[in-house]
């Protein structure tokens, strides 16, 4: 130990530093040539390529080791494996996982991707804003071809969802999903409140946003923290989705019966997304259907199959362009939660909302931010300034409106304006309706004091 110290303490004198630090990085270099070179020389046994393609573990391990992007640039030149590489795999799939810091600029100039392609990927993503927020963990995988150039580039955002960006003859790249099925189980939940709701639901295992959507939808009728009591009971209807047993998104709640003090209210979701009282009645607000107080010129229209004017292929234009002049008051069209305050080359300042039930807006090309992300907000509240960020042709305001997650015409969509469910679909939302009271007032035995009873049933449709 005294040697250890005292080899340490000459270290750190001075000069000495210097010495240390070449001594480390020969002892770096050695290690790195180690790690890639397998042991030829000196061997009988001719070196054989590896029946793997050797550039995914090669290229990986150079990460690893590399601390700079020239740092990586030199390892890949003085590779003695490279051109092996080049003969072996071509074209080449790189997989990549997102670290911390990571920006797309910089996994480009990773892998010797060229600036313009990183515009073309993110021009074909103005659209959909699905490249970013990256995040720690997330799968890359890029597709070049034999000269390196960028072919495709993919990220798995789910186990269940996958999007890429695929280059077309004309140089840009078209916007590709991939979807896995989904299979779905329903549970029946009976519980007694013990302490309060909210720590009985925690309990239940259920979500913070599904305690706030129970709270939604029976706000007005039950008041949370006079009304509800130790031992009052609640029932659910749970839906969850997975894919090989894997559970794939958030629980979803389809029914929900509650006695306070001798009187059941309950509260169903109809196949529009929204919440109805037994008779159809609705108990989600409905939306506006302008993001302003006033009715701007629309520069453009939502259009899901409009062409490219010079490539030709599909660029849609998933929102609907509003001739805002700059400092126009937005409004959020629902009450909701803010998912993202972000900012794109192309889409500019943007924010994205998730509203009450299937729907969520996007607000592109803002000057000035009103919300933060995780803020609650309130239909008809301001949210943003409107102005002329990313890339426009003049002042305006992309609005888009989502319906689970889809794009729809914010001008003509069905949005929930009506009160009640429809009389034409009244038959299947009574005998939905029926089969929830049915599940709900059947709970397996045994169901005392917060024990959850399953009882499932499945169905395939995704
Ligand atoms: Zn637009």
């Amino acid at each position: 130990m005294q040697f250890f110290r005292r080899i340490l303490n000459w270290c750190f004198q001075g000069q000495h530093a210097w010495f240390a630090s070449i001594v480390a990085v020969f002892f770096i270099f050695l290690w790195v040539y180690k790690a890639l070179v397998p042991p030829s020389e000196g061997h009988e046994k001719p070196f054989t390529l590896p029946s793997k393609p050797v550039v995914n573990t090669i290229r990986q391990h150079n990460i690893e080791v590399a601390k700079s992007d020239q740092d990586y640039n030199a390892l890949l030149s003085t590779d003695p494996l490279q051109q092996v590489e080049q003969a072996v795999v071509s074209p080449a799939s790189i997989e990549y996982v997102i670290k911390s810091g990571d920006t797309l600029a910089k996994i480009f100039n990773r892998f010797g991707l060229s600036k313009e392609s990183m515009y073309a990927v993110l021009e074909a993503d103005q659209e959909y804003l699905v490249l970013e927020p990256l995040l720690p963990n997330d799968k890359f995988t890029f597709k070049l071809d034999a000269q390196g150039q960028l072919q495709g580039l993919t990220r798995r955002l789910d186990i269940s969802k996958s999007v890429s960006f695929v280059r077309h003859g004309s140089g840009g790249f078209t916007y590709e999903e991939h979807i896995k099925p989904i299979s779905y189980t329903q549970t029946s939940i009976h519980s007694k409140i013990v302490g309060n709701f909210y720590l009985s639901a925690k309990k239940l295992g259920l979500s913070d946003n599904n305690i706030l959507i129970i709270h939604d939808v029976l706000k007005g009728r039950v008041n949370f923290r006079k009304d509800l009591r130790a031992n009052d009971e609640f029932d659910l209807v749970v839906k969850n989705g997975s894919i090989d047993g894997v559970q794939v998104g958030d629980t979803q709640i389809e029914a929900l019966q509650f006695v306070v003090q001798g009187k059941t209210y309950r509260a169903f979701l109809h196949s529009d997304g929204r919440f109805y009282d037994q008779d159809g009645k609705s108990l989600t607000p409905a939306l506006l259907r302008w993001p302003t107080s006033k009715h701007y010129r629309i520069s453009s229209p939502f259009n899901a199959n409009r062409l490219h004017p010079i490539t030709g292929h599909r660029a849609p234009h998933n929102g609907v362009d509003l001739a805002t002049p700059v400092g126009t008051k937005i409004l959020a069209t629902g009450d909701g939660v803010v998912t993202r305050v972000a900012s794109h080359k192309y889409a500019g300042k943007y924010i994205v909302i998730d509203y009450t039930g299937p729907y969520g807006a996007r607000y592109l090309h803002l000057n000035k931010i009103l919300v933060k992300k995780g803020q609650k907000v309130k239909r008809g509240q301001v949210i943003a300034l409107s102005g002329n960020t990313g890339r426009t042709t003049g002042a305006h305001l992309h609005y888009e409106l989502h319906v689970r997650g889809r794009p729809v015409n914010p001008m003509t969509a069905k949005i929930p304006t009506a009160q009640s469910v429809p009389s034409e679909q009244m038959p299947e939302y009574e005998a939905s309706v029926a089969r929830w009271i049915d599940m709900m007032s059947h709970p397996s035995s045994g169901a005392g004091t917060l024990s959850a009873t399953k009882s499932t049933q499945d169905s395939d449709q995704a």
